[in-house]
This record gives C-alpha cells, sequence and structure tokens, in this order.
C-alpha cells in the first residue's frame, strides 16, 4: 500500500508489438519474477507496476499491457494517453514481428506524447538457434529512427530489468530538467 511504499514520481509505460512476442511475460518477468510457457491462453494481464530507486527517489513504473487487443489492431488512444515510455517489442525468432515495428512506431509518435520515449525490446534472445533478426539489423534500425534498443529474454531474465530500468533513468533525467 501506499503508506508502505511511498513514491515520488508515476511512470506510465506501455508496451506494444504483434501478437506472442512476449509483452505479458515481459511484464510479468519484470514484475513478479515469474515466466509463463502456456501458449494456448492469453495471460491476460492488463497492468502491472513496481517501484524502483534512482537516486534515491522512489520511482513506480505502472505498465500497461494491451492483454489481446493487438490481434485486432484495436488499441485504443487511452491507452496511449499519459505514457512517457513505450516498448516496442518483436520476437527475434520471427521476423514477420520485426518487419511489423514501423507501423507500431508511426501509432506512437501519433498518439503518445511528444516526448515519450520508445525503447526497441527484440525478445525470446534465450533461443539464438532460431534466430532471424540479428542483433545488428535491429540496431542500426534503431538508431536511425531514434529508439533505446535492448535484446532480452522473459524466460531467463536476461536483460529484462535492464531494459524497464535504463529506460526509467532516462525519463528521469529528461523530467527533472524539464518537469
Ligand atoms: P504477447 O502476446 O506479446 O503478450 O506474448 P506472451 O507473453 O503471451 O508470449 C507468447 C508466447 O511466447 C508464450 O508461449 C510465452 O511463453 C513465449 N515467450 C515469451 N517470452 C519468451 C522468451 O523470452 N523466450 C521464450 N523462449 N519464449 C517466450
Amino acid at each position: 500500500d501506499r503508506k508502505a511504499n511511498p513514491y515520488s514520481h508515476l511512470f506510465k509505460y506501455i508496451m506494444v508489438g504483434d501478437s506472442a512476442v512476449g509483452k505479458s511475460n515481459l511484464l510479468l518477468q519484470f514484475v513478479d519474477k515469474r515466466f509463463s510457457p502456456n501458449s494456448d491462453f492469453t495471460i491476460g494481464v492488463e497492468f502491472g507496476s513496481r517501484s524502483i530507486n534512482i537516486d534515491n527517489n522512489q520511482v513506480k513504473l505502472q505498465i500497461w499491457d494491451t492483454a489481446g487487443q493487438e490481434k485486432f489492431r484495436s488499441i485504443t488512444r487511452a491507452y496511449y494517453r499519459g505514457a512517457v515510455g513505450a516498448l516496442i517489442v518483436y520476437d527475434i525468432t520471427r521476423r514477420e514481428t520485426f518487419e511489423g515495428l514501423a507501423n507500431w512506431l508511426t501509432d506512437c509518435r501519433k498518439y503518445s506524447s511528444t516526448d515519450v520515449t520508445i525503447v526497441l525490446v527484440g525478445n525470446k534472445c534465450d533461443l539464438e538457434a532460431s534466430r532471424q533478426v540479428s542483433y545488428a539489423e535491429a540496431s542500426s534500425f534503431a538508431n536511425e529512427h531514434g529508439l533505446l534498443f535492448f535484446e532480452t529474454s522473459a524466460k531467463t531474465g536476461s536483460n529484462v530489468d535492464e531494459a524497464f530500468e535504463q529506460t526509467a533513468k532516462i525519463i528521469f533525467e529528461r523530467t527533472k530538467n524539464n518537469p
């Protein structure tokens, strides 16, 4: 509860990207250190939160998940509204999810606030043998579009905290100088 866990900053993050790239599991891993291997049903997480410490400030990350809406491309404007961080997730083992990025980027730029920090996340990096998108290619896409870039595994937890936390540090610095 708020008394036990007060915070001085609240950052809304959204996650977008094609279906089954691992958005719900990234959230589950970051918030709860859990992974759900089941592919047969949507976990249906709608949002989760976790507080982290930045320069002795308690920063609460409130992370919104699409909960399957992306299948119908019916993500509402309310989803994007007020987001200071946006994670655009693709699956490194399915090239078509990388090809779909440009559309998600367009929507983020169109519907989020102008100064949203956008992060490209290549998930499932534990499945190296099935990789279809190289680190170099994704990294250069990120550079071209001014995005942060991380490869993660929601399964092993590799780089998951880093992706959420480094993004928060950047947003924190930005809002500190420009509240
Ligand atoms: P979403 O539709 O984008 O929210 O994707 P989910 O989180 O539901 O994940 C889709 C499927 O991919 C599930 O079967 C997950 O168990 C699996 N999955 C998610 N992340 C990873 C990962 O990092 N590595 C592996 N091997 N599987 C993953």
